[in-house]
């Protein structure tokens, strides 16, 4: 078929060696070391749709998407066009400018538990933001969190944390303070017992649960029936926030995010990657009684020099007009597609996979499954993962470079993209 068979990195090699004498670990984000899957990482020239293009020439179909920003692929035209004609006004003000209501508009009208935003920098300052918020309305010090959920690296949220963290094996990271770590309550994800033991236990001081309402940093972890709505139930019954933490699943598991999926009003919600359309942005929104205690319309503080940059909200404006339903609907034909060929992919070969999918964001455990919290993803063969990676990776396929992690499947990705990565899929596991 149409799937290519070497690839070369001496290029890449050379780079990340140059790279690693100027910046730790060579990187500026621990997953794209490739240390988990012993493997040298590419090094991108550019990107253009579903495919990315490195430093040494080879091409690769992009499930990766910049770890979801890139719902419309790479350098999508409109997105381009919206930040060319932005820059030429200027980058920074420091001073309001019509982009950031009409981004705070499209949201309001988009999310309905969101009656106002605000907008951050990265996902991390929107659940840091988030927590200081429900702790400073609450007046209580205490979270609750589940076990392989990533939130972003503020230390409150840093514990049995998923994602990059899991993928490297560390729990809990050296430098959050005991005193801090002490206020986070860990739970199981899916285990709706746990959270009413701990609520039993320290109702009065827990401030919040805050849950990706899809996990997607244990790998993909769809919620049971039932576990949202529990998680709702519980926090009003004492007097607790529910913040769900949408930096992955907003706007890309549907136009109204997880939430619109599944029924469920969070008080806050957390926003990153799609509304930043590829821009390094965040935003954190909820119920108006709620948000105006932020300053200055209140007392609690958060603050950004280039919090709603011009060139930030005319990438994500931009990417979020081009999600009309339409799209979402071709989300769900490939990605349903995708899952198809890895099922039969699994079955002809007798390796067993368990594929967790919601929409677009795809994950095949190496695992007889069912996976539905983090100790379950964990039973993953990790060995078969890293083999896996690198067939894929020469094959001109770009996966996540750890089982913890989801594949992201764009807009753009066409239906033979889709064929074509099955196909190598299938060499890959035949080669296991
Ligand atoms: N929350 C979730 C659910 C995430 O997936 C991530 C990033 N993967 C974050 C928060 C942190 O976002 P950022 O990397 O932009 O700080």
């Amino acid at each position: 078929g149409n799937v290519p068979l070497a690839r070369r990195e001496e290029a890449s090699r050379a780079a990340f060696e140059e790279a690693k004498q100027y910046i730790p670990g060579g990187v500026n984000s621990p997953v794209r070391a490739f240390k988990s899957v012993g493997l040298t990482p590419v090094y991108v020239d550019h990107g253009a749709g579903s495919r990315i293009y490195d430093i040494d020439g080879n091409s690769f179909i992009d499930y990766v998407c910049s770890w979801g920003p890139l719902i419309m692929g790479h350098a999508h035209p409109e997105v381009v066009k919206a930040l060319q004609e932005t820059a030429v006004k200027g980058t920074s003000f420091g001073a309001p400018t019509l982009l950031e209501t009409e981004m705070a508009k499209t949201v309001v009208e988009r999310v309905p538990s969101v009656d106002i935003v605000r907008m951050v920098n990265s996902g991390t300052e929107a659940t840091m933001s988030a927590i200081r918020l429900a702790r400073g309305t609450t007046g209580r010090s205490k979270i609750l969190k589940f076990e392989g959920s990533y939130h972003g690296h503020a230390d409150s949220l840093l514990i049995k944390a998923g994602s990059g963290v899991a993928t490297l094996g560390l729990p809990d990271s050296p430098g959050v303070p005991e005193g801090v770590a002490v206020n986070t309550i860990t739970v199981p994800y899916n285990d709706l017992e746990g959270v009413k033991i701990a609520f039993e236990r320290y109702g009065s001081e827990i401030a919040a649960i805050i849950v990706e309402p899809i996990a997607g940093n244990m790998g993909v972890v769809p919620p049971l029936p039932g576990f949202l709505e529990g998680l709702r139930k519980v926090t009003t019954g004492y007097g607790a926030l529910l913040i769900f933490d949408e930096v992955m699943t907003g706007f890309r598991v549907n136009r109204s995010c997880a939430q619109g999926l599944f029924g469920i009003e969070p008080d806050l919600t957390c926003f990153g990657k799609v509304i930043g359309g590829g821009l390094p942005v965040g935003a954190y929104g909820g119920k108006r009684e709620i948000m105006e205690q932020i300053a200055p319309s209140g007392p609690i503080y958060q603050a950004g020099t280039l919090s709603g940059n011009p060139l930030a909200m005319a990438s994500g404006l931009s990417t979020l007009k081009l999600l009309t339903p339409e799209v979402y609907d071709r989300l769900e034909t490939l990605g349903a597609r995708l899952e198809a060929g890895l099922k039969r992919n699994s079955a002809e070969t007798g390796i067993p996979l368990t594929i967790n999918r919601v929409g677009s964001m795809v994950c095949p455990f190496f695992t007889e499954g069912p996976v539905i919290n983090f100790e379950t993803a964990k039973t993953s063969n990790l060995d078969m993962f890293r083999s896996y990676f690198a067939k894929m990776l020469d094959q001109g396929i770009s996966v996540p470079p750890s089982q913890f992690e989801g594949m992201f499947v764009s807009a753009v990705h066409s239906e033979q993209d889709i064929d074509d990565t099955i196909e190598a899929h299938l060499n890959a596991l035949k080669s296991l």
